[in-house]
């Protein structure tokens, strides 16, 4: 299966697509010809930028992707098998607050082709088999709410049966507050599948943080990756600046949440370049492996 596709709209679509066709789901980061950095604010022909891994080729800031680029990236050709497409949020609380909550997933799954904010499966990783979650900031900024969490979840589950290694990317604003406390359980939820996957069964866990990653998503299963691996200049963090400030009353130095600051405090283990990652994850699954072999043979 093509990365990106959804066959049931195929099915239904207009004669263009039934000529054999996948239909590729249009969710340009950076609609239109023309894309600006955000960090020199430098124009970026959107093509170039595209195959530039959407890196600024100016002043190699890493501008974000959307999780089909991701997936792309990461997973070998025709090898992904996605898991979980079908969930989509109820609206329990019926909450509203400029907009209804039914609205903004309405909104937010037309304009992105997806259901929810983050995409899981299975699929080749240099010819291993892989576990792989992936968090799309462009629907609604990557907030996790039950289906989230659910679908990770059952990821989790699905890999520690299966026993594959698991690589989460993640990139959100934390929780999602229109579901309230059913969108915090789902950190507590995360991170008991994950003590299963890791504690129990002895399996790698690589957590992969882009810009951004905050709130709920850093403070469960963002962190607790065997390996945490950031992009570069990706701001990492559990409560924003402006709220630390108002807590602490008193000024934080600029950089302070960034993943250079992280990585000299110890809380990373590796900041990777995006056109590195595909070599770095395989060799480190290779050594990391050996770990659980290693340790039945001591018994
Ligand atoms: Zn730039």
């Amino acid at each position: 299966m093509i990365i990106g596709t959804f066959p049931e709209e195929t099915s239904e679509d207009s004669s263009e697509d039934r000529k054999g066709k996948e239909k590729q789901i249009n969710i340009n980061t950076h609609k239109g010809l023309w894309a600006r950095c955000d960090n020199c604010e430098n124009t970026l022909y959107v093509k170039f930028l595209k195959q530039n891994k959407s890196i600024c080729d100016e002043c190699g800031f890493h501008l974000r992707m959307n999780s089909i680029e991701r997936i792309e990236l990461l997973i070998d050709r025709d090898t992904w098998i996605p898991m979980d497409e079908d969930m989509t949020a109820i609206d329990v609380l019926d909450f509203s607050d400029e907009d209804f909550y039914h609205n903004r997933i309405a909104n937010s799954q037309e304009d992105t082709g997806l259901t929810d904010a983050v995409q899981t499966g299975i699929g080749h990783l240099e010819g291993k088999s892989i576990a792989l979650g992936v968090m799309d900031f462009s629907f609604m900024g990557g907030s996790m709410g039950s289906v989230v969490g659910e679908k990770i979840t059952r990821l989790i589950e699905y890999a520690t049966h299966e026993s594959l290694p698991l690589i989460i990317v993640c990139a959100s604003g934390g929780a999602r507050m229109q579901e309230g406390t059913l969108s915090l359980m789902q950190m507590a939820k995360i991170s008991s599948a994950l003590q299963k996957f890791q504690v129990q069964k002895k399996l790698p866990y690589i957590s992969v943080l882009t810009h951004p990653t905050t709130g709920g998503v850093t403070a469960s299963f963002g962190m607790s990756g065997d390996i945490i691996i950031a992009e570069p200049e990706a701001y990492i963090a559990f409560a924003g600046k402006r709220v630390i400030e108002q807590t602490l009353r008193q000024k934080i130095p600029d950089g302070f949440q960034s993943a250079e600051s992280l990585f000299d405090n110890g809380l990373l283990d590796l900041i990777v370049p995006r056109n590195l990652p595909k070599g770095v994850l395989s060799e480190i699954f290779e050594l990391y492996c050996l770990a659980p072999y290693r340790d039945r043979q001591k018994r």
